[in-house]
């Protein structure tokens, strides 16, 4: 048996992926691994990422947090899904939620009996049998139902929340378990001439450098270990996810805040919306080809409601990821592994998964290269499975007004996401992989949100009853909206359970 644990592990990086590194790792090993964290307050962090996805709640319910703690100490809001305004056409809206649409009967997804009914005249439309959509169309709230016969049990959510204090949360129940941070800045990153691992780094106005047997660089968009000093390389995505550039900016709340993010289509690119307790994030992300910056801030600011409360910050990136997300004893973990830009709000979603896959392959000091293999190897379908289903978003689109859209519409997609369609167009067949972070469902929305219709139901369908079936739809239909219709709205549901004190 190997007796070479690793004992100490550096990480470099104090922004929401750093410290949500430092808390996982010190409250799964305790006091038995040294972790530092070095963040420099001089340089700061990137300050946006204010739109979660539904695991951040598994991720922070085992660190013992509850939902109603994290709303509270974030001045979050709660995130039934995503409304896309304007992406299939102009004046066109869509939904994508967080859980399911109808039932699976005897392994028959939902959407079979649905497009059965379609074929034989019944309008009603998917959203009618998917709870999480009718909530949010109702701007009503509650947690699920955690008895699985409720009609109040299938659906999903997920936060917004200010990313400031998010990233203080995990800090300070981080340095509660442990873990030292050191407020420096790294000005050199010092290789093991024989074998090229990391052995330290340099701090400014630090006499001895600071050594560690596992680095995670989690220095943002800078890189600084995995690409600064080990020059792992990255993967450049823009040939189909052309926006580059975004310019965000926060305003006061008007009027009541809606469970979900809003996704509004510009011409050269798209605008969030996010709603917080205290006040609403705005940003515009675009391709710097179709559109200036200065003009961008423009559409930007005739799109917000209230008065503005911050400055504009502009940000530039590279879609695409860092060919080895592991590379000898160093791991990448958030804006330093890859970057998609944040149209389903997936990067805080990835800095989990990849902690998920630290605490499945912890190594000891020998840094096994199976281990090594498999992080890289499942990071780089995460991130190649995320990737699609934002391509997604804009090849389904049938605007045809402005060059972005014409380019994205027309363009070659990459082979998987090809494929995944054709499947659901010959089909309506769904793939469920195990290292996506988007499921069956989520696609479905994408799809039937752009009128993406496959050719054939699943034949099983026929050996049902359909009056059966019918009336089972109706009956389902009628009972989302009765469990439904005596729900408070979300701005009461905040006020009631966690308010910001
Ligand atoms: C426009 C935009 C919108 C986004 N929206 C969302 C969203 O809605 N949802 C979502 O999930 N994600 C979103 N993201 C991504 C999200 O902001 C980041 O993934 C997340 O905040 C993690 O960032 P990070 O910790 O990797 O990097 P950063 O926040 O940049 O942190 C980097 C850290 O490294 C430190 N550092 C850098 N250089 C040095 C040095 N030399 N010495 C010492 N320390 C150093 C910095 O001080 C900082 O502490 C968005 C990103 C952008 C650009």
């Amino acid at each position: 048996m190997s007796n070479n644990p690793v004992e100490s592990v550096v990480i470099v990086g104090g922004g929401t992926a750093g410290w949500m590194v430092a808390a996982s790792l010190s409250n799964l090993f305790g006091k038995r691994l040294k972790i530092t964290l070095v963040e420099s307050s001089e340089i700061g962090t990137v300050g946006v990422g204010e739109a979660t996805n539904a695991t951040i709640r598994r991720f922070y319910g085992r660190l013992g947090m509850t939902d109603f703690d994290v709303l509270r100490a974030t001045q979050g809001t709660c995130k039934l899904g995503i409304r896309f305004d304007n992406w299939h056409q102009k004046g066109h809206s869509y939904f994508h939620p967080f859980g399911v649409y109808g039932q699976e009967v005897r392994q028959v997804q939902f959407h079979h009996f649905w497009l059965k009914m379609r074929e034989m005249g019944d309008q009603t439309p998917l959203d009618d049998y998917c709870l999480g959509t009718t909530l949010a169309m109702h701007d009503k709230f509650t947690t699920p139902s955690p008895n699985p016969p409720s009609s109040l049990s299938v659906f999903d959510w997920a936060l917004h929340f200010d990313a400031t204090l998010f990233g203080h949360l995990m800090r300070d129940f981080a340095i509660d378990k442990g873990v030292r941070r050191v407020d420096a800045k790294v000005s050199n990153v010092n290789l093991n001439p024989d074998n090229g691992f990391i052995d330290s780094v340099t701090l400014e106005g630090h006499d001895a450098p600071l050594a560690g047997d596992l680095f995670i660089d989690c220095s943002g968009f800078k890189a600084l270990l995995i690409e600064g000093a080990l020059k792992t390389g990255y993967e450049d995505w823009s040939q189909w996810l052309p926006t580059d550039s975004a310019v965000a900016v926060q305003s006061e709340s008007v009027g009541e805040p809606h469970p979900y993010t809003v996704s509004t289509a510009h011409e050269a690119g798209w605008q969030w919306n996010i709603p917080l307790q205290h006040r609403q994030g705005n940003g515009h992300v675009y391709c710097s080809e179709y559109i200036s910056d200065d003009e961008a801030t423009e559409v930007l600011m005739r799109n917000i409601d209230g008065p503005l409360s911050s400055d504009p910050k502009m940000f530039r990136f590279v879609p695409g990821r860092r060919k080895k997300a592991w590379n000898k004893n160093c791991i990448s973990v958030g804006l330093a592994s890859g970057f998609l830009e944040p149209l389903e709000s997936t990067a805080i979603a990835l800095v989990e998964t990849a902690i998920e896959k630290i605490r499945l392959l912890f190594p000891d000091k020998s840094m096994p290269q199976g281990c090594i293999d498999e992080f890289n190897d499942m990071t780089r379908l995460e991130y190649e499975r995320v990737r699609d289903f934002i391509i997604l978003h804009y090849h389904a689109t049938a605007r045809t007004d402005a060059p972005l859209w014409n380019h994205c519409r027309t363009m070659e997609i990459p082979e998987p996401l090809a494929h995944k369609m054709k499947l659901f167009k010959q089909r309506g067949h769904l793939v469920k992989y195990r290292w996506e972070i988007f499921q069956p469902a989520s696609w479905l929305a994408l799809y039937s949100g752009n009128n993406i219709y496959p050719e054939m139901y699943d034949p099983r369908v026929d050996t049902f009853d359909m009056n059966y079936v019918r009336k089972s739809l109706a009956e389902m239909k009628k009972s989302l909206q009765s469990a439904m219709e005596p729900l408070p709205s979300h701005g009461e549901f905040i006020r009631k359970n966690c308010y910001y004190r």
